[in-house]
């Protein structure tokens, strides 16, 4: 069995995954369960666990991950209104530990969120 996390597995595609973009840094695929009409994942390469484990080596990918997130919901016409969300341990409702950052809209742009998205 391997030790690599599931999203690591879709990276270098031993697992199928509905991707949407991807660079030299990060990947962005559909959520398979998604909690809202556009539900994106937006995955950085390096393996770090959860955001907490982030040091400052990884400001740049950080910030490059945020920079991504804007993009794909301007790819997805969501850009007026979009949710990023976060989810940093157990506690917090993290299933997968491999950083990732959801990226949550109504399929028309600018369309109110309910507090449902959360
Ligand atoms: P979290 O609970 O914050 O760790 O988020 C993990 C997310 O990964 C959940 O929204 C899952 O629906 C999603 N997920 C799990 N397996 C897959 C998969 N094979 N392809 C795409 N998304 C997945």
């Amino acid at each position: 069995m391997s030790d690599k996390s599931l999203f690591s597995r879709i990276i270098v595609r031993e697992i199928p995954a509905d991707i949407v973009y991807e660079d030299d840094l990060c990947i962005v695929i559909n959520d398979i369960a998604p909690q809202a009409p556009v539900h994106m994942l937006v995955i950085p390469r390096l393996p770090i666990a959860r955001l907490a484990d982030a040091n400052q080596q990884h400001r740049d990918i950080l910030g490059h991950l945020m920079w991504v997130a804007g993009e794909v919901a301007r790819q997805a016409g969501v850009d007026d209104a979009f949710r990023l969300v976060v989810n940093n341990g157990e506690g917090a409702g993290q299933t997968v530990f491999h950083l990732h950052l959801h990226v949550l809209a109504n399929k028309d742009n600018g369309e109110r969120f309910s507090e449902q998205n959360l």
